[in-house]
């Protein structure tokens, strides 16, 4: 994965979830069907558009690099941001900056272990990827004091694909229960791409995609 840090966008629901203490996906009791629950729309998906609130999100770090430069431009801003990190990039190196997060009052989440699309994985290694990244989080959460609510984004957006026997949602329940014994996986998707992982893009650029997707 190339692109480092860092997509900015509005999150669905994200803030409205936490205000309500709402689980927004997936449902309980529900079986999801490869190739037919899929899309943004089919689910309790609750679009930040025109709400005039506003959720930044960060995907892809931890970064050595990149993420201390957002976190200082949030702090000179004092504004809190939700980090949906790569568990693969947490190592030694990058911990400080995962301590740093927490501890500067952002939501540190998930974006999967790693960046591969998961509609290329069997259920049995996604599964495993999912146990794997979310216990990460949340013992992350627990040890520096974070939320004990658990984000979870799909890199790239991409679950659910009907050339699959097994569906996502299905396996984060079952991870959900086994791991938290609740179905506590909040997952999110998001309204505005802001783009910045093209190269290169100017702050001209960023500005420009934010528009574009307001005028949809
Ligand atoms: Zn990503």
């Amino acid at each position: 994965m190339k692109s480092l840090v860092v997509l900015a966008s509005l999150l669905i629901g994200l803030s409205a979830q936490a205000e309500l203490k709402i689980k927004q996906f997936p449902d309980d009791g529900r079986d999801y069907r490869p190739g037919v629950d899929s899309g943004f729309e089919t689910y309790r998906t609750k679009s930040m558009l025109n709400t005039k609130k506003v959720v930044l999100t960060f995907d892809d770090g931890p970064h050595i690099i990149n993420t201390p430069k957002t976190l200082d431009v949030l702090k000179k801003y004092g504004a809190k941001a939700t980090f949906f990190v790569l568990t693969e990039n947490i190592s030694e190196k990058t911990m400080p900056i995962i301590k740093r997060i927490v501890q500067e009052g952002h939501i540190l989440a998930s974006h999967h272990h790693d960046h591969q699309n998961n509609n290329g994985k069997s259920e049995a290694q996604y599964k495993q990827e999912l146990e794997k990244t979310v216990t990460l989080i949340a013992e992350l959460n627990a040890k520096f004091g974070g939320s004990n609510e658990l984000y979870y984004r799909f890199p790239y957006g991409e679950y659910g694909s009907g050339k699959l026997d097994y569906h996502h949602f299905n396996v984060m329940k079952e991870v959900s229960n086994n791991v938290f014994q609740e179905n506590c996986i909040n997952f999110a998707f998001w309204d505005i791409d802001s783009l910045d992982w093209l190269s290169p893009m100017s702050e001209k650029d960023i500005v420009s995609a934010f528009r574009w997707w307001k005028s949809l």
